[in-house]
């Protein structure tokens, strides 16, 4: 028997308040944040769909490891749990925890990188870009032709473009491309999935031409979902099954744990080969700590290693992306254009199109992003202009490519009648669209300038 609801596969058992306020005291919290929601205090949002990162509610098996958690500075217990649930799941032999992604990507690609490097992906995320570009090595995105049509249902729009690896291999020679990355799901294009077949065929590219291929493995389980239901050929495998083969694919892995180990903080690298595992090791003890913990404590590892198995339960999983497509689809069918299909972690709205009549000069998606706070306390993120554009010599905009919205969906966080809360939101800004306004950037630093520029609205 099949049921239109989506229940969520738990029980509430701890809750977390939420103050609900009204549209007139957040026209106010909102210009005192100079229509920047960064810069607005978490307890005047409603929804909180800034990230999906880190933002995961524990379940009770998490709390109760982490409370039987071993703190040795050496060979702790939980250290031994930890690097069991990655080995298994990874398959590789060296596991070395740190505090979040980022400090993995910068022991792995400080180490690989430096001046004269290649490093290609799919598409690499800003984290990532910056530490490659940081070592001194270049990045270069290759994302497959499906990835940019938006209107299309090409299932699996994540993946890299095969014949463009390998082309640039040839063209840049192959002991010049330090690793090539494959971000499962792509979260910068889309929080699209990658296919099987797309990871066996990169795989067999790489290892032709002797170059190492790495996962950005962040959202591996809901990535493990389209993989079965939308791949022929891959139904009969298990989602853990799913995972663990395309692991077998690559030679080291680096992931997030903020996203699908279920925890608020931790990130691990993974790798095959013991010199590069011995080199990366030495950077880990410099910056991060010593081999049995890295960047965590005991607890943080037990609930990671908890969390890793917790997120290949098919109830939950079901949940997961059952519930981030309703939203998607219920919005987009009341004419909010979305990027399509539906990714797993969020839903990323094409503000450009909902409001023709914003000039990207004037931000649509800040706009976007300022109604959606003002008319229901939803706090999401804009992907474009504001966060990607430039200037030219004469001080004028060079526009990023798409003026996107995201809305990021914390895992197990919030119940249907959030999502259903949200669509209403929806409805009203739709209401409000023609009066919606741009904005006009009145102060910005000097780099990543989203997350702390003020903002005024134009003709008020
Ligand atoms: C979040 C993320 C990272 C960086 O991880 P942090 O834990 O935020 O340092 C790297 N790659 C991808 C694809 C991510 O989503």
């Amino acid at each position: 028997m099949e049921f239109k609801t989506i229940i969520e596969p738990f029980r509430i058992k701890s809750v977390e308040p939420i103050r609900v306020s009204t549209a007139a005291e957040r026209t106010g919290y909102l210009k005192d944040a100079f229509f920047n929601p960064f810069l607005l205090r978490s307890d005047k949002v409603l929804i909180d769909f800034l990230t999906d990162s880190g933002t995961s509610a524990m379940s009770s098996r998490q709390w109760a490891a982490m409370m039987d958690a071993d703190e040795s500075y050496a060979g702790a217990r939980s250290w031994e749990r930890f690097d069991a649930a990655v080995h298994s799941l990874t398959g590789m032999p060296h596991v070395l925890p740190t505090h979040q992604g980022r400090a993995a990507e910068r022991i792995l690609y400080g180490y690989l990188g430096g001046a004269g490097k290649y490093f290609l992906s799919n598409t690499h995320f800003d984290t990532t870009r910056a530490n490659i570009e940081f070592s001194g090595a270049s990045a270069i995105d290759l994302p497959c032709a499906e990835a940019t049509d938006y209107a299309s249902d090409h299932p699996f729009k994540g993946n890299i473009d095969t014949a463009a690896l390998e082309t640039q291999i040839k063209k840049l020679g192959a002991k010049n491309v330090a690793a090539v990355i494959l971000t499962i799901t792509n979260n910068s294009g889309g929080g699209q999935p990658v296919s099987m077949a797309n990871a066996k065929k990169t795989s067999e590219i790489c290892h032709k031409h002797g170059v190492m291929l790495v996962l950005d493995c962040c959202r591996i389980a809901e990535n493990s979902w389209f993989v079965k239901h939308k791949e022929p050929g891959m139904e009969h495998l298990s989602y853990r099954e799913i995972a663990q083969a395309m692991f077998g694919l690559a030679d080291a892995a680096v992931m997030s744990a903020k996203k699908d180990a279920l925890v608020n903080m931790g990130g691990f690298l993974a790798v095959r080969d013991k010199k590069l595992s011995d080199a990366c090791t030495n950077l880990l003890i410099i910056t991060e700590g010593f081999v049995t913990y890295g960047g965590l404590s005991g607890r943080d590892m037990e609930a990671l290693a908890v969390g890793l198995e917790e997120v290949f339960e098919p109830d939950y999983l079901q949940y997961r992306i059952k519930s981030t497509a309703y939203l998607g689809e219920r919005i987009r069918e009341m004419g909010v254009p979305v990027i399509y299909p539906i990714g797993g972690h969020a839903v990323y709205v094409e503000a450009h199109v909902l409001y023709p009549h914003i000039p990207v000069d004037q931000y649509p998606g800040q706009a976007l992003v300022c109604e959606l706070y003002r008319l229901g306390g939803i706090r999401c993120v804009e992907v474009g202009s504001v966060m990607f554009g430039k200037y030219d010599e004469d001080g004028k905009l060079i526009p990023a490519a798409k003026e996107l919205v995201r809305l990021a969906i914390p895992r197990r966080v919030y119940t249907q009648s959030h999502i259903d809360y949200v669509i209403e939101v929806f409805e009203k800004v739709l209401d409000h669209k023609e009066q919606t306004r741009g904005l006009k950037i009145i102060w910005e630093p000097p780099f990543l300038r989203h997350f702390t520029a003020h903002f005024a609205q134009n003709g008020g």
